[in-house]
């Protein structure tokens, strides 16, 4: 898009007030994509959580599904939201409206609410990859762009191109967990010339949406198979 000087876009943006992406109604200018309703909103989102260490469910909306014989390959996972309005409605603009830099713009602007101490010993951020033909029709991978944001906002190496998905899966929604389960399974690989620069290597997984698990879950299997030391999930949303 073309860039006006400061004073010619604050005339523009006065005749044609930008929108809240979520609830359309003007937002002041100088803020991005969101109107500082719809921004506490996220925040409060964030806050009502109590998330489960080891799954990243929000246990003030009852128990996790955490038992004994339930395990994942990750260490530890984190998601900032809950999968909910207005979060659900951002990143619907993320993954269907073509905004690759919303999904860069809010990992920079939200990766401070994870606390500083989940990120301690993290040599390199990997994002979940799609399969190549799902890329080419949207065009770009959204996790990815939350990847690069959060990356550049806690000054961690990016990794990429150390994980690709190898299978092309059927969608998960109508599954339950043992299915897909066995969907996910085999769908991602570390490329041969990869492997070097993972070994030994505690990495932080991206993924936009979390649900029970399991692709975040065969995708860390991937990169531990080819000597990541651990690995962490950090979620944009947990459904
Ligand atoms: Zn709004
Ligand atoms: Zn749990």
């Amino acid at each position: 898009m073309h860039k006006f000087p400061d004073f010619l876009q604050r005339i523009i943006d006065y005749l044609f007030p930008p929108l809240c992406i979520v609830c359309d109604k003007p937002r002041p200018w100088g803020e991005k994509w969101l109107c500082s309703g719809c921004e506490a909103a996220l925040i409060e989102n964030n806050r009502y959580r109590d998330p489960c260490p080891r799954c990243a469910a929000n246990k003030a909306l009852g128990p996790c599904e955490c038992r004994p014989g339930i395990d994942f390959p990750f260490d530890r996972a984190y998601s900032l939201f809950d999968f909910e309005d207005p979060v659900r409605s951002v990143l619907h603009h993320v993954k269907y409206a073509g905004k690759k830099h919303l999904a860069f713009d809010l990992a920079l602007r939200f990766a401070p609410l994870a606390q500083q101490e989940f990120f301690e010993g993290i040599d390199g951020v990997v994002a979940v990859p799609l399969h190549v033909s799902r890329r080419r029709k949207r065009g770009y991978n959204q996790a990815d762009y939350l990847a690069r944001g959060l990356a550049e906002e806690r000054r961690l190496p990016l990794f990429e191109g150390v994980l690709t998905r190898v299978r092309k899966t059927a969608t998960q929604t109508t599954l339950n967990r043992p299915a897909r389960r066995k969907n996910m399974k085999g769908a991602f690989a570390v490329p041969s010339g990869a492997s070097e620069r993972i070994r030994g290597a505690s990495l932080l997984l991206i993924d936009d949406v979390m649900t029970t698990g399991s692709t975040t879950g065969e995708a860390a299997k991937a990169l531990l198979h080819a000597g990541a030391a651990s690995v962490r999930v950090l979620s944009f949303a947990r459904d």
